[in-house]
């Protein structure tokens, strides 16, 4: 067991494996064909793995992010598309939810959200900006005493087929960019216009545009008070890079697992292609990296559930490393299975173009070096 795991997380592991075996590995070719895996999430959900950390009071088994991580890299191994989505509900949603809703809001969607029978999107970029989220457009003006929302949403995960939205939204100066901007629970409904965004990998994950023509709620619905979206986001990116990172370690082994089944009955020259010591390199040096993030990941999600002041840079660490791994990977295994690997009847095909969105969603890598630059900077002094 690693260090930084107790008995009860090894049952978590023990439960999603179990699961993915079952429900996720069967369905993985489907999902990855559109299929949106709403069932799949209440199914998880009902087995309080969507989001380990809630507590029995909002209906989750009360664990860690350790035990959130082991979910999303255990599932990223068959469908990164529904560690994807499992990962915005469980973490950028449901944590987001606990922590900073009006008990109205609590109230009502918490439970269902935490079972996976109501799926909420996380909808902060916009056509005009996503790494310069805070210069968003999307407004929300308060007329008697409603909010009235108006505006367009981008890329958002599960936005075709989401219960409601927590969505961004401009509430004073745009001039005072993050200083005036609040997050708002909008439940979908007439004012809710959403289209499908072709993307080229995490297919199945509803990614949409998705347009708010004067969506009205009340004060209940703000997330984290008026004004305060930019300290809700910060402590959403790290829970959520930490998680990708875990997506990105999946991916990884889940490309090799497929590249080792495969060269161990490929035969060439007379022996299976496995014996080749170039091909064992290719591997190895992709097995060291995995062991490498493994560990960053895992310390990541220890010092969030230890509340270290080192979490932030972990979790920048996690998502930079893990994603370029998943590239990486996907690329290796891949190449060493030859045309079979480039052959959309191959499962690394599917990975590889997963792979490249954990290098952009979430904030684009660049963005995360920023970061790191920052944190490390901070930490060295
Ligand atoms: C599959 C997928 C799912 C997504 N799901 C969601 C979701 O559920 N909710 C949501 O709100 N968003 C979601 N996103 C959006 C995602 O977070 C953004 O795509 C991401 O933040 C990058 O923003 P952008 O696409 O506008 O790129 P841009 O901001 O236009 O960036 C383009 C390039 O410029 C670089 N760049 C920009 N600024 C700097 C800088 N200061 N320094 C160095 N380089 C810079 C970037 O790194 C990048 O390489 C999703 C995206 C994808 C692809």
């Amino acid at each position: 067991m690693f260090p930084h795991f107790e008995e009860v997380h090894m049952l978590v592991k023990k439960t999603v494996r179990e699961f993915v075996e079952r429900r996720v590995e069967p369905n993985a070719r489907r999902i990855d064909q559109g299929w949106y895996p709403r069932e799949l999430l209440r199914e998880m959900g009902a087995l309080g793995l969507l989001a380990p950390h809630a507590p029995p009071e909002y209906g989750g088994p009360g664990l860690d992010f350790r035990s959130m991580v082991l979910v999303v890299e255990e599932v990223a191994k068959s469908s990164p598309a529904l560690a994807t989505v499992t990962e915005v509900q469980g973490v950028m949603i449901v944590h987001n939810l606990m922590h900073y809703a009006a008990p109205e809001a609590r109230e009502r969607w918490l439970q269902p959200a935490v079972r996976g029978e109501k799926i909420i999107a996380f909808a902060l970029s916009e056509p005009c900006c996503g790494s310069d989220a805070f210069s968003l457009e999307t407004k929300a003006e308060k007329i008697g005493g409603t909010w009235v929302i108006n505006g367009t949403k981008l890329w958002i995960t599960s936005g075709m087929y989401a219960d409601a939205f927590l969505v961004a939204a401009r509430t004073g100066s745009p001039e005072e960019k993050h200083k005036t901007v609040t997050l708002f629970l909008v439940e979908r409904g007439k004012c809710v216009e959403v289209t499908p965004v072709a993307v080229m990998g995490m297919r199945g994950t509803g990614t949409a545009e998705v347009k708010f023509r004067d969506c009205e709620v009340g004060d209940d619905a703000v997330v984290g008070g008026v004004n305060g979206a930019f300290k809700v986001v910060l402590d959403d990116l790290n829970n959520g890079r930490m998680c990708v990172g875990a997506i990105g370690l999946g991916i990884a082994q889940g490309a090799i697992r497929e590249a080792l089944s495969y060269t161990k009955k490929r035969r060439a020259f007379g022996t299976t292609i496995i014996n080749f010591q170039a091909v064992q390199h290719h591997l190895a040096s992709i097995a060291a990296r995995i062991e490498a993030v493994r560990g960053v990941v895992y310390t990541a999600a220890y010092f969030r559930d230890k509340g270290s002041e080192l979490f932030p840079l972990y979790a920048q660490v996690a998502k930079y490393l893990g994603s370029r791994l998943a590239v990486d990977a996907a690329r290796t295994a891949m190449q060493v299975m030859g045309g079979y690997g480039y052959s959309t009847d191959s499962k690394v095909e599917m990975l590889y173009r997963d792979a490249k969105a954990t290098e952009i969603y979430e904030g684009a890598n660049e963005i995360i070096l920023n970061t790191i630059f920052r944190l490390f900077e901070k930490h060295e002094t």
